[in-house]
C-alpha cells in the first residue's frame, strides 16, 4: 500500500499537467475505451497509457479507486470560502487581459457579489480569452487563496454558468502522463456499466459485522462516485462500509489463494523420512561441540514431524541472527541421508554458501557423508564432477548458490531443499528448486530459513499456505552487542577504539555506505576509508571486500579474516547475510542512516557470536547543515534500543507499514491494495474461517472469487 501511496503521490504532482480544463472536456477528446482491443488494432495514445497502469480489463478499471474527490454538486459563495479550500463559484467576468510582468500570463478578475476573485493562467489559448470575455458568467473551479490582493485562483478549470451540477462527488484517479483526468473517468465509468459482478460469497455465509448491506457492484459504485453528502474523512481513512467491504473482498481472495495452494500441495507427494534408525542424525547431535537449545530441539521437532509425513513440507525457520539455524538444517538433513535419500542447501551468495560448506564438511566429514558443492564460479572440470556425483546419489548433500538450481542440475532423489536466507531468492528460483524432483507427482520437503523475521500472528494468518517454526533464544554464552550512534565528525574517536579492540586481539568489521545510484561510487567509498584506516593503523592488517572482486580474492579476503589474521575488514555490504567469526568484536557502519533496519539489524548480528562483549558503532553523517530524517532517526533509535530481531520488526513494521514489508520481494505474495493488516486484523481474522468454508463447500464459487481477484498473480502464490 506504501508503494501505491508513494507512486500516486508522484503522479499527483503530475495532475495539473494531464488534468483536462473543464471547458475541454467533451470536446477534445473522445473516450471510447474498449478495455480489450484486439492485436491488429493500434492503441491510442491514452489506450497505452492505461494498459501501463495495468488497467485492461473491466476489473481492473473498476479497481482503479480514486485518490481523492472533487466536489461539483454545488456552487459555493466567495463570501463564504475558506482559504486552500477547492470550492466551484459561478461569478462575472469584469476584466481580462494578458500581463508580461513578471511573466506572460492571462489575468482575469471575477466578481461573486461583493467579492472579487483574481484567476491566473499562465498557459492560455485565445479560446481562454475569448471564452473569459468582460461580461460572461462562468463557473470556475479550483483551489481559492486569499491574499494581499483578495482571492485568488491559479489555473481554475472553468465553463460557461448556469449547466447542471454533478449528482455526486467527482474522482480524481492516480494516472500518468498522457492520461487525462477525463479519459479515465470516462473509462471507468463505461467498465462499471459493463460489468455485472455477481455476489461469489455464498448466502449461506457472512460478511463481517462491520460491513453492512453493500454489494460489490454498490460498493465500487460508490467509491467511485459518492455522494455529496459521504463523510470524507471515513473514505479517506478507508473505513466507510463500502471500503470494509472492498477490504474483505481482498482479503477472502488472498486467504483463498493461499488455501488453495496449501490444498494442491496436499495431494503431492514426498518421501517420507521416517523410519531409519537414524544413525547420523544421532551422531551429528553427539559429535556437535555445543548442545541445542530448547529452542533449537523444538523446531527439530516440529520440522522431524514434517518430514515424517508423505506430504511436502513448506516451513518457514525463522530465527534471529546469531539464533543457529545452519545446525537445525543440517539435522533434518540427516534425516533425508539417514533414509537414504538426497539434501539440497542453497544460499543467496557464494560467501555464505561457502560459509555453510565448511561449516558442515566440517560436521559431517568425520562421520563420512558425501558433500558436493556447486556454484557459478566453478571451474568446469570440477563442476562436471559434482554433476555427476549428484546425479548418480553419490552426493549425499549438495551446497551451493543458485548454481543449484540450474538446468543441468539433476539429482537422483532429492527428499530435502533448504533454502537460506529464503527472502533474497525469487519465487522463480524457489519453484525451480522444488521442480527438482524426477518423479511426477512429487515434489522434495521445503525449508526455508529467514532471519528477517515476520511477527507470528502476520506469518500465521496472511501466509496461510506457510507452517512456521521460530528459534525464539540464543545459544549461551553471548553477551549483547552495545550499539551506539555517533557523528561521523568523530571518526576518530572510532579509530582508537579499534586499536584497542586490535590490541585485545580482537576483530573489527567497517561496513561502508550504501549509494543507491552508483556502485561504482560505493567502490570509491570503501577504497577511501580502506586508506584511511591502513593509515590510522600501521602494523595492523587491513583487508577490503566488495561485490566486483573476483570470487578467488573475495575467498582469500574472507579466509584471512577468519582465520585471525587480518585484523580489520572494510567492505561493501556483500557481508550482510550469515557471515560468522565469533572473534569479531565491534562493527562500524558507516552512513548508518541510509541503511534500512532490518538490514542494519542483519550487520550488527556479525558481532556478538563469541563471549567477549561486543558493540556496534552506528556513524552517521548529515547532509550539510541538514538534520536526520525522522525515519531515519527512528531507525537509529531502535536499534540503540533492542537487540530483539522481532522488536526490530515490529518497529520497522511501524516504521514503513505492512505493505512493504510484506513487499512482493521478500514474500513472492503480492501486496494487498486496499486492506492494510495492521488495521484490518478482525477482517483477516473473518477471511481466513470464511475461505475454509468454502472451499469446503463451494469450490467453485472460490475459484470464481480468485479468478476475479489475483488473475494471473495467483501462480505466484505457489512458492
Ligand atoms: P544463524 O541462525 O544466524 O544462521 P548460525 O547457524 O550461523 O546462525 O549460528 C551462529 C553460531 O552459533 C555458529 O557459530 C553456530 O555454530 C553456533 N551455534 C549454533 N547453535 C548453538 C548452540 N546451541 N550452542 C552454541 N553455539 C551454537
Ligand atoms: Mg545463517
Amino acid at each position: 500500500m506504501k508503494e501505491l501511496k508513494k507512486c500516486t503521490g508522484r503522479l499527483c504532482r503530475k495532475r495539473a499537467e494531464v488534468d483536462a480544463p473543464m471547458h475541454n472536456v467533451g470536446m477534445s477528446e473522445k473516450a471510447t475505451v474498449s478495455p480489450k482491443p484486439s492485436g491488429s488494432q493500434a492503441l491510442s495514445a491514452p489506450q497505452k497509457a492505461l494498459r501501463k497502469l495495468g488497467l485492461v480489463r473491466d476489473e481492473d478499471l473498476a479497481l482503479h479507486l480514486p485518490l481523492r474527490y472533487e466536489d461539483e454538486t454545488r456552487i459555493v459563495r466567495l463570501a463564504s470560502a475558506r482559504d486552500g479550500q477547492t470550492v466551484q463559484i459561478e461569478a462575472t467576468v469584469t476584466s481580462c487581459e494578458v500581463s508580461y510582468r513578471p511573466r506572460r500570463q492571462l489575468l482575469v478578475t471575477v466578481r461573486d457579489g461583493d467579492d472579487v476573485c483574481l484567476l491566473r493562467f499562465f498557459s492560455f489559448y485565445p479560446s481562454h480569452q475569448k471564452a473569459l470575455a468582460v461580461g460572461t458568467r462562468v463557473r470556475v473551479r479550483g483551489e481559492v487563496r486569499s491574499g494581499l490582493m483578495g482571492w485568488t485562483m491559479m489555473h481554475p478549470a472553468f465553463k460557461a454558468a448556469g449547466g447542471e451540477l454533478a449528482q455526486s462527488m467527482t474522482p480524481v484517479y492516480p494516472t500518468s502522463a498522457g492520461l487525462s483526468q477525463a479519459f479515465l473517468r470516462k473509462a471507468v465509468v463505461q467498465a462499471l456499466n459493463r460489468l455485472h459482478w455477481v455476489e461469489t460469497l455464498p448466502e449461506s455465509l457472512e460478511w463481517p459485522i462491520r460491513v453492512p448491506r453493500w454489494s460489490l457492484q454498490q460498493a465500487l459504485q460508490f467509491l467511485h462516485h459518492p455522494s455529496p453528502e459521504v463523510s470524507l474523512a471515513q473514505l479517506e481513512d478507508r473505513t466507510h462500509p463500502a471500503w470494509i467491504r472492498l477490504k474483505c473482498e481482498e482479503l477472502l481472495a488472498q486467504q483463498l489463494s493461499q488455501q488453495m495452494a496449501r490444498r494442491e500441495r496436499d495431494q503431492l507427494r514426498a518421501p517420507a523420512l521416517a523410519g531409519g534408525a537414524g544413525v547420523l542424525h544421532a551422531q551429528l547431535l553427539q559429535t556437535l561441540p555445543f548442545g541445542l537449545t530448547a529452542a533449537q530441539q523444538r523446531v527439530g521437532q516440529e520440522i522431524d514431524a514434517d518430514l515424517q509425513r508423505t506430504v511436502p513440507m513448506h516451513r518457514l525457520l525463522q530465527g534471529d541472527v546469531g539464533a543457529g539455524k545452519t545446525v537445525v538444517a543440517a539435522l533434518a538433513a540427516m534425516r533425508a541421508m539417514d533414509a537414504g535419500w538426497q539434501c539440497a542447501l542453497m544460499a543467496p551468495t557464494e560467501i555464505l554458501a561457502a560459509q555453510h560448506f565448511s561449516k558442515l564438511v566440517a560436521w559431517l566429514e568425520p562421520l563420512g557423508v558425501q558433500v558436493a558443492w556447486l556454484t557459478g564460479s566453478q571451474k568446469k572440470k570440477e563442476r562436471t564432477l559434482m554433476l555427476e556425483r549428484i546425479a548418480s546419489g553419490q552426493a549425499q548433500l549438495v551446497v551451493g548458490t543458485h548454481a543449484v538450481i540450474q538446468e543441468q542440475v539433476q539429482f537422483a532423489r532429492l527428499a530435502l531443499a533448504v533454502i537460506d536466507e529464503q527472502h533474497r531468492f525469487g519465487v522463480a528460483q524457489r519453484l525451480a528448486l522444488r521442480s527438482k524432483m524426477q518423479a511426477a507427482g512429487m515434489e522434495p520437503h521445503m525449508l526455508m530459513m529467514s532471519a528477517t523475521p515476520i511477527p507470528r500472528t502476520l506469518a500465521m494468518s496472511y501466509y496461510a499456505d506457510l507452517d512456521v517454526s521460530i528459534i525464539d533464544q540464543l545459544p549461551p554464552g553471548r553477551t549483547p552487542v552495545v550499539t551506539r550512534v555517533i557523528s561521523d565528525t568523530r571518526r576518530d574517536e572510532v579509530i582508537e577504539r579499534i586499536a584497542s579492540q586490535l590490541t585485545q586481539g580482537r576483530q573489527v568489521y567497517w561496513v561502508c555506505p550504501l549509494i543507491e545510484e552508483s556502485e561504482a561510487l560505493d567502490l570509491t567509498n570503501a577504497t577511501a576509508t580502506h586508506a584511511e584506516l591502513s593509515e590510522a593503523l600501521p602494523g595492523v592488517m587491513v583487508g577490503l571486500l566488495h561485490s566486483r572482486m573476483p570470487t578467488s580474492e573475495k575467498k582469500a579476503v574472507m579466509d584471512l579474516f577468519t582465520r585471525g589474521q587480518m585484523g580489520v575488514l572494510v567492505s561493501t555490504t556483500v557481508i550482510e547475510v550469515g557471515v560468522d567469526v565469533p572473534n569479531a568484536s565491534l562493527m562500524v557502519i558507516e552512513h548508518a542512516e541510509r541503511f534500512g533496519l532490518s538490514q542494519l539489524h542483519q550487520l550488527r548480528g556479525r558481532v556478538g557470536r563469541g563471549a567477549a562483549a561486543s558493540a556496534c558503532v552506528l556513524l552517521y553523517g548529515t547532509p550539510q547543515g541538514g538534520r536526520l530524517s525522522e525515519t531515519a532517526r527512528e531507525r537509529l533509535r531502535a536499534m540503540v534500543d533492542t537487540n530483539d530481531g522481532f522488536e526490530i520488526a515490529r518497529r520497522d513494521l511501524e516504521i514503513r507499514g505492512p505493505g512493504e514489508f510484506l513487499g512482493a520481494r521478500q514474500s513472492g505474495a503480492p501486496l494487498l491494495r486496499f486492506a492494510d493488516l495492521q488495521t484490518d486484523g478482525d477482517l483477516l481474522e473473518w477471511a481466513r474461517t470464511a475461505a475454509q468454508r468454502m472451499l469446503d463447500d463451494f469450490p467453485s464459487l472460490a475459484q470464481q472469487h480468485v479468478d476475479r481477484w489475483m488473475g494471473a498473480k495467483s501462480e505466484y502464490l505457489k512458492a
